[in-house]
């Protein structure tokens, strides 16, 4: 169903060859305009000898910049003696989206973070993430997806990763996330339908996942893609990939993401007015934002409240929500 076909996509660059390479894995695309076309994903390699095989994916939501910016100039800058081992870049996996500047891509409204771990005769999106399942990530060591809050999304920036199975394994996840050095970092618990990432899938394999949610609301940042240009060259560093300089990062402060009770949805369709900002520290039952009814202006707007006490980490950047739009999410100090 799944593992069991070749993935179907042709790719430019051999992973085992030393140096660099720069190319495209070929989506199979025959459409109206296009009878034999492919979609061109770039990708690079940047290998040198012995050492870790890391896998730096970004664009897995395609409006999400920094770490397509990022990744493109670590392909443009990275010579390779100061690798250790191999380097498979993919800055926009989800290429389509990316080109298109949503969140999901345009061609089949797959979102490839759901998508794990996909299938050869899928759409176009199944077929990304089963390309990265099957190709990409085994056999690697790590593998590192940078998110963003996307168009609807802002976030304080962050390092996260799943809880582990393991204290060990935890503390490996927490060494990356200092390493990282964004202002917050965050271990979470999978919500009920998040199962399908590409980190669970990572996961599977057995290959050590880190994650982030850089800023959001569409946009690049200068702070924010300085932080993940310097957070990419210290972890790629602390898993022994890269010998070059490293700027020091900042100590992160080390929260959790519990459960549902830490997200905040807009409880009726309207206009959202924020009540707190990123950074916030907030009680439960506090009021967290505001749903007017521009259709009906004379009615008192419908109230959003916190539902924990927690730090704000990340509000929705967007001022017309509906009914299960997510607001906020809140994460505590890390107990351990
Ligand atoms: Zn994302």
């Amino acid at each position: 169903m799944t593992a069991s076909r070749p993935s179907r996509f042709h790719i430019e660059i051999d992973f085992n060859r030393e140096g660099k390479q720069t190319g495209f894995a070929r989506i199979p695309h025959s459409v109206h305009r296009s009878a034999y076309g492919w979609i061109p994903m770039p990708i690079a390699c940047i290998k040198n000898g012995a050492g870790p095989r890391v896998v730096l994916t970004a664009g897995n939501h395609g409006d999400e910049w920094e770490g397509q910016v990022a990744l493109g100039r670590l392909i443009r800058e990275l010579d390779p003696a100061q690798v250790r081992g191999t380097l498979i870049v993919l800055p926009s996996a989800n290429f389509p989206a990316a080109m298109a500047g949503m969140r999901t891509s345009p061609i089949d409204g797959g979102n490839l973070n759901r998508s794990f771990p996909g299938s050869p005769d899928g759409g176009v999106t199944s077929q990304i993430a089963h390309f990265i399942a099957t190709v990409l990530l085994p056999g690697a060591d790590y593998a590192f997806d940078f998110h963003s809050g996307g168009s609807s999304l802002n976030y304080i920036p962050s390092a996260l990763g799943k809880r582990r199975k393991t204290k060990a394994s935890t503390d490996k996840l927490i060494g990356l996330l200092r390493t990282f050095g964004a202002p917050v970092s965050y271990i979470g618990t999978s919500l009920p339908g998040l199962d399908q990432t590409l980190s669970s899938a990572a996961e599977n394999l057995g290959v050590v996942t880190m994650g982030t949610e850089l800023g959001g609301g569409g946009q690049v940042t200068p702070a924010i893609l300085d932080l993940a240009e310097a957070g990419i060259r210290r972890l790629l560093a602390h898993v022994k990939a890269y010998t070059g300089p490293v700027t020091k990062g900042k100590a992160t402060r080390l929260l959790e993401v519990g459960g549902p009770d830490y997200y905040v949805y807009a409880p009726e369709d309207g206009i959202f007015q924020p009540l707190a900002e990123l950074g916030d520290s907030v009680k439960r039952g506090q009021k967290a934002g505001l749903m007017h009814f521009n259709h009906t202006p004379w009615r008192e707007p419908a109230v959003a409240s916190f539902g924990h006490d927690g730090l704000v980490v990340c509000k929705r950047a967007v001022g017309r929500s509906e009914r299960g739009d997510c607001l906020y999410h809140l994460g505590t100090d890390w107990k351990g």
